[in-house]
This record gives C-alpha cells, sequence and structure tokens, in this order.
C-alpha cells in the first residue's frame, strides 16, 4: 500500500525475486535462469497476483515481454550478452511495442530505424513502458521499411546509457501504481547493427508470438488477482455482523462468493491448458487469447463485487479490496484489449 500511495516501483525488491530465481523463471539454466515450466511460470505469477498485482505485473513484463523476446529469437551470442544478466536478475528488461499514436493496431507504429554504416539510427517514441526508465536492457520495435508495412518492423536490443535513449514523462496511474510506466524516447540512438534481433522485417511476426506466450502471464495474473480479492472477500464476510450475524451467513453473499471463486477455477484451467500447449511446443494462439480474455474480464467482476461485499470499507483504504479494483482494471488493456482478444479468437476460429 505505501508503494502504491508513493507509486514507488521498489527496485529493492529485484535482488529477492532474483534470488528465488522469479526474474529468469523459464529460462534455461544454461542461460542463468530457475529452468521452471510454463505451468510453473504461471504459479509464480498468481502468487504474487494474489499479494501485490503491480510486482507480479513487474515479474511478468520482465520475464514475459523484454527477455522473453530475446530469449525466443536473439541468437546465441546476443543471448550470452543480454539474456544471461537478465534471467539470473542483475539486469531489468522493458519492451517497447506501443507509441503515442499505435496501440492495438501496433504495426502503424512511426519509431523509424534507418541503417546508417554498421548502425541503425532510431528516432520516435514509445508510450507506456513498463520500466521504461529503470531496465537496464530494453527491446525496442521500429519501421525499417515502411512500404513493406507490417513486414517492415525490426526488433532491436538497447541498453540503457545509449546516447539518445531517453526516459520520457513517468505516468501516473489508476492502479499498478507500484510497477513502472513511463515513455521511452529515442533521439539519434545508434544501435550496434549486431543488435539487431532476427532478420530485418522479422520484428512483428516476432511480438504476435511474444504476445501469445506473454498474455498467458497475464491471464495467471488476473487469476492470481482474483483468488486475492476473493480470498479478501471471504475473510471480511466472516467478520463483519449485521443484523446480529456475519454477513457471510445471507445467501446473496454466500451466492456471490461461490460464482466468483469458481470462475477464478475455471480461468485457471483455461490459463494452464494454454500454458501446456506452450510446453509442448504447440501452437497456443486461440488459447492464450482466451484465458486472457476470460480470466482478466471475471478478475473485474470479482474485484468490483469484492469491494461491494466489503460495503464502505471497500471504498477506503484500510482494505486490500479498493486496490485490487483499481490494479485489476490494466488486466483487461494491456498486452491486447479484450476487444483484441475476441478479434484474435475469432479469426483464429474463422480461419480453422
Ligand atoms: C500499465 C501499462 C503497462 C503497459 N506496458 C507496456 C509495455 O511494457 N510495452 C508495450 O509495448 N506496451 C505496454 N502497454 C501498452 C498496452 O499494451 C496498450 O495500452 C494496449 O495495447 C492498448 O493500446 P492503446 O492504449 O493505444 O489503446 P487503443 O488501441 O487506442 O484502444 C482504445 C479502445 O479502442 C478499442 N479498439 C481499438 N481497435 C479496435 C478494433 N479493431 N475493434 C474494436 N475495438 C477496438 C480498444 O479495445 C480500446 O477499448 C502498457 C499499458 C499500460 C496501461
Amino acid at each position: 500500500m505505501e508503494w502504491d500511495e508513493a507509486q514507488r516501483f521498489p527496485k529493492e525488491l529485484l535482488p529477492k525475486l532474483a534470488g528465488l530465481g522469479l526474474l529468469g523463471i523459464q529460462f534455461l539454466e544454461q542461460y542463468g535462469g530457475a529452468g521452471m515450466s510454463a505451468v510453473d511460470y504461471c504459479i509464480c505469477i498468481e502468487e504474487l497476483a494474489r499479494v501485490d498485482p503491480s510486482v507480479s505485473l513487474s515479474v511478468a513484463a520482465h520475464n514475459g515481454l523484454g527477455a522473453a523476446h530475446i530469449g525466443m529469437f536473439a541468437n546465441e551470442a546476443q543471448k550470452q550478452q543480454y539474456l544471461v544478466p537478465l534471467a539470473q536478475g542483475t539486469k531489468l528488461a522493458a519492451w517497447g511495442l506501443t507509441e503515442p499514436g499505435s496501440g492495438s493496431d501496433a504495426a502503424a507504429m512511426r519509431t523509424t530505424a534507418v541503417q546508417d554504416g554498421d548502425c541503425w539510427v532510431l528516432n520516435g517514441s514509445k508510450m507506456f513502458i513498463t520500466h521504461g526508465t529503470s531496465a537496464d536492457t530494453l527491446v525496442i520495435m521500429a519501421v525499417t521499411d515502411k512500404s513493406k508495412g507490417a513486414k517492415g518492423i525490426s526488433a532491436f536490443i538497447l541498453e540503457r546509457g545509449m546516447g539518445g535513449l531517453l526516459a520520457g514523462k513517468k505516468e501516473d496511474k489508476l492502479g499498478m501504481r507500484a510497477s513502472e510506466t513511463t515513455e521511452v524516447i529515442l533521439q539519434n540512438c545508434r544501435v550496434p547493427a549486431s543488435q539487431l534481433i532476427g532478420e530485418v522485417g522479422q520484428g512483428f511476426i516476432q511480438t504476435l508470438q511474444v504476445l501469445d506466450a506473454g498474455r498467458i502471464g497475464i491471464a495467471a495474473l488476473s487469476v492470481g488477482l482474483a483468488q486475492g480479492a476473493c480470498e479478501a472477500a471471504a475473510r471480511y464476510t466472516a467478520e463483519r455482523k449485521q443484523f446480529g450475524r456475519a454477513i457471510a451467513s445471507f445467501p446473496a453473499i454466500q451466492e456471490r462468493l461461490a460464482e466468483h471463486r469458481s470462475q477464478v477455477e475455471a480461468a485457471r484451467l483455461l490459463t494452464y491448458r494454454a500454458a501446456w500447449l506452450k510446453e509442448q511446443g504447440r501452437r497456443m494462439t486461440l488459447e492464450s487469447a482466451m484465458a486472457k480474455l476470460y480470466s482478466s474480464e471475471i478478475a473485474v467482476r470479482a474485484a468490483e463485487d469484492g469491494v461491494q461485499m466489503h460495503g464502505g470499507y471497500g471504498f477506503v483504504k484500510d482494505y486490500p479490496a479498493e486496490k485490487f479494483l483499481r490494479d485489476v482494471k490494466l488486466l483487461t488493456i494491456g498486452e491486447g484489449t479484450s476487444e483484441v482478444q475476441r478479434l484474435v479468437i475469432a479469426r483464429q476460429l474463422l480461419a480453422a
């Protein structure tokens, strides 16, 4: 609650998270990771989110976006140089896709990368970047050939301290306030050609695969947050007395507790199924979008009803209910809004 009030990203947690392997959950031990499975990853993200969704979001963005992009598509030399410290947790990752003018339509980005000798020169800005100021290593998508549309976008590894890589405005947020979200500005930022990930023009295709997997993390975060909200409601309604008895004894309260908890379990199974498919190396675009859509939507309802079951005490900061409600709204927006998930699901179904 203190971090939330101060909107402070608790960097002092990073060594502790690293010590538990939580900054390299799914990466192989040879790259400094903890070598856990995709389902293990979900459990880690869930358990953090049950208590503090902001910390969970930061862990998910580090593992599931920035570090994952390098883990999935970088060459061996790049992995040794950049993935190892990220997976060991001595460095923090960020991932820059979104721009002020392009969110859901990410391929409409305007940041450019122009080749100049053995460097690429990046210009533009990125919006809403988790760890945009604190990250040591950033994966940034930029247009390398405008005429090719989505196939003219490439991905680059940037390092803090590079000339022209600047931190922009820090966002003042409704929720997830202990997870840092800032603008990233690129002004004639010279990136060595050796820091291009994969081939020129593959960046957007890479991002779609990163997001397929990343959405499983947001689904797990939703499951954890929803469970935390349900547990807080169950605790409170067992303690709170009205009309001479615990309010948990009223059928209207019991129905809600049962409904939300059942939805949490359903969301968890959808999420673990998507994670299991990923673990098998199978395509899971449909399953990860369904898990993310369902889990985030039921989490919003659980958090909202959690406040309702706390009555006036749900509206004040003495109980966790109001924070869950503020934090949860990000989950139907980040890594693709609910509307975008429905588009992804429908496209997959219609293409089948
Ligand atoms: C706390 C936070 C952390 C974030 N972290 C990162 C990060 O680390 N890296 C990163 O790259 N991005 C990050 N983002 C950005 C996030 O992924 C985008 O905000 C999200 O994808 C939505 O884009 P937008 O905000 O531009 O909304 P828009 O795309 O402008 O959408 C506005 C509304 O229009 C709807 N809409 C848009 N297109 C359609 C359509 N075709 N059909 C129906 N409805 C549509 C949307 O669903 C939404 O309701 C973060 C955002 C937040 C808030």
